[in-house]
This record gives structure tokens, sequence and C-alpha cells, in this order.
């Protein structure tokens, strides 16, 4: 009977191998669906820019960053979560990427031609920067659109600084030249290392929601959020705090000394910025 037992566990053991390579296979299946779909998504128009405000101390719109969406056919909108980290590994994000730089750029000139010299922030990939051609890529959208740079930002985030620093920092320095503002995008979150202060052209730092969604009650949060200003004042860069929702966050740290805001008590990301409908002060972000 202990070989029966043995011979039982032993099936049992066939069992669920069986039931884990049906589940990894199912995985890998939904994957490649998802995929397929990602790579017509492009050709079928199925992503749009949503825009988020950011504003200033007095709630002056100070400019938008661009978020993309994608309705899928059937699964309707799918969060940039689900599907950019599968566009990344796929290298879909290149032409994704392109895309949503020229489209930003295409709404950065409608909104000139309209008066208001709004700057919109682009959200790039690691796998975007990468490429040998990313400044190509970035100065000819300006050129073909013909935007003023300084009106585009893009937002890289520290993770993405770890490899290649010095061919990275080339690339920055490249378009900062022309004009183009760098943000590092939930700062606070990764390896914040000084020295990239201190060797690369960034403008901006984005204080990452998960410290503002707690600072009010969570003194560690509270202590990051005035260093990340402090150091901010002292390097002289911009500082955004990110999700901002409750009226408090936005009264207390404005009185930190945070320059910028955004959040959904500002506004959510919407698909076509309300601009010319509302009558909104507009104020420069860059000066
Ligand atoms: P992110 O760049 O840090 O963008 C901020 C995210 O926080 C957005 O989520 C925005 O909708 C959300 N958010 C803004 N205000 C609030 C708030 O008050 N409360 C809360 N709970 N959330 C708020 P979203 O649009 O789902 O985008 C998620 C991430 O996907 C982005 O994080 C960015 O990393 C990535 N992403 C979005 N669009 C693009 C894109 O065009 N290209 C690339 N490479 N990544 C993108
Ligand atoms: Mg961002
Ligand atoms: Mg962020
Ligand atoms: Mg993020």
């Amino acid at each position: 009977s202990a070989d029966l037992a043995m011979y039982h566990s032993k099936e049992h053991g066939r069992d669920q191998l069986y039931f884990f390579e049906q589940q990894m296979q199912q995985q890998l299946r939904q994957r490649q669906k998802l995929e397929h779909e990602l790579k017509l998504a492009l050709t079928e128009q199925q992503f749009s820019l949503y825009y988020q405000p950011k504003v200033n101390s007095v709630r002056q719109l100070a400019g938008y960053e661009a978020l993309i969406r994608w309705h899928h056919p059937e699964q309707g909108m799918v969060p940039p979560d689900l599907f950019i980290p599968l566009a990344e590994s796929s290298g879909l994000i290149i032409d994704i990427g392109t895309w949503v730089l020229k489209t930003a750029c295409l709404q950065i000139k409608y909104f000139v031609d309209q008066g208001a010299r709004l700057a919109i922030a682009v959200n790039v990939s690691q796998r975007q920067l990468v490429q040998k051609d990313f400044v190509d890529t970035v100065q000819q959208i300006i050129k073909d659109t013909g935007i003023q740079a300084n009106l585009l930002e893009l937002e890289i985030t520290e993770s993405m600084l770890h490899d290649d620093l010095e061919a990275t920092r080339q690339k920055l320095l490249a378009l900062s030249d022309i004009g183009v503002t760098f943000s590092l995008d939930d700062f606070g979150t990764g390896y914040s290392s000084l020295s990239y202060l201190k060797n690369l052209p960034i403008h901006v730092l984005k204080i990452d929601q998960s410290f503002v969604k707690e600072f009010l009650i969570e003194k560690t949060d509270r202590a990051i959020v005035l260093t990340i200003i402090a150091m901010a004042e002292t390097l002289g860069l911009m500082v955004v705090a990110e999700g901002v929702e409750q009226q408090q966050q936005f009264e207390e740290l404005a009185e930190m000394g945070c320059a910028l805001f955004q959040g959904y008590l500002f506004g959510k990301p919407a698909p076509l910025p309300e601009l010319m409908s509302k009558k909104i002060n507009l104020v420069d972000a860059k000066q």
C-alpha cells in the first residue's frame, strides 16, 4: 500500500503539472491574442490621447499631460498599465510612441493656432529612448508639426537611466538644446540618484502620487514630499505633485512650496481639453 500511495502522489503530481501547463498555454495564447490585437490597434485607429490638466497654486491652467487610451473593439477601454508593458516587451511601443508624439504635437499646434501657448507632456518608454534614432524622430515630428520645441515636455523615469547613461545623456542634451524639456515622472519611487539631477538636463520633478496620497497622515511621506520640494528649489527645478485629489492636499502642498499640481481635484484625463469652451486663465509653465 506504500507503493500505492506513492503511485497516487505521482499521479497527482502529474495531474498538477498538466494543469499548470494548461494554464501557461492559455496565458500564452491570451498574450499572443492581445499582442496581435495591439498590432492592429494602430492601423485601426483604436488609440486616442486623453489630456489631464496641470495647474499652478492659484489653479490656473499650466499645461497638460497626454495619456494614451486603447478603445478595444470588444473589451472596451483597456488601461495603459495593462497594454504598455506588452507594447514594450513586443517592441510595438516604438510605433505607438511615435504616434503619441505626433498626436500630442498636433494638439500643441492646434492650441497655438487658437492663441494658447500650452505645453503638453508626453510619457516616453525606455524602449523608445534607447533607439538610435530617438532624437531624430522627435526632431522630425517637431519640424513636421511646426511647433515650438519648448512646448513639448518628455516624461521619463529614474529607472530608465540605469543603462547606458552616457548615451541617454547625449540624447537628452541634444533635445534639450533645441528647447524640449524633461521631467522625472514618479519621482521618489526609483533609485533617486542625485547625480542624475546634476548630470542630466532635467527641468521638472513629478512627485509620485503614492507620497501625495498619504502625506496628510504619514509623517514619512510628508518628509519625502518636503525633501523633494526643497531639493527642486535648490537645484532650480520645477516640481509637480501628482495624484492630488483633496483640497487639503492641494493647500498644504502649495504651502510647502510645490509649484504645479495634477490630479482628479482639478480634472481627470479627458478626450480633448475643454479649453475653448471654458474660460481659463493661461499661464506659461516655462517661465
Ligand atoms: P503616469 O505617467 O504616472 O500618469 C499618471 C497616472 O495617474 C495616469 O494613469 C492618470 O490617469 C492617473 N491619475 C492622475 N490623477 C490622479 C488622481 O488624482 N488619482 C489617481 N488615483 N490617479 C490619478 P493612466 O492614464 O492610467 O496611465 C498610467 C501610466 O501608463 C502612466 O503613469 C504612464 O506611466 C503610462 N502611460 C500612459 N500613457 C502613456 C503613453 O502615451 N506612453 C507611455 N510610454 N506610457 C504611458
Ligand atoms: Mg507621466
Ligand atoms: Mg507618474
Ligand atoms: Mg507611472
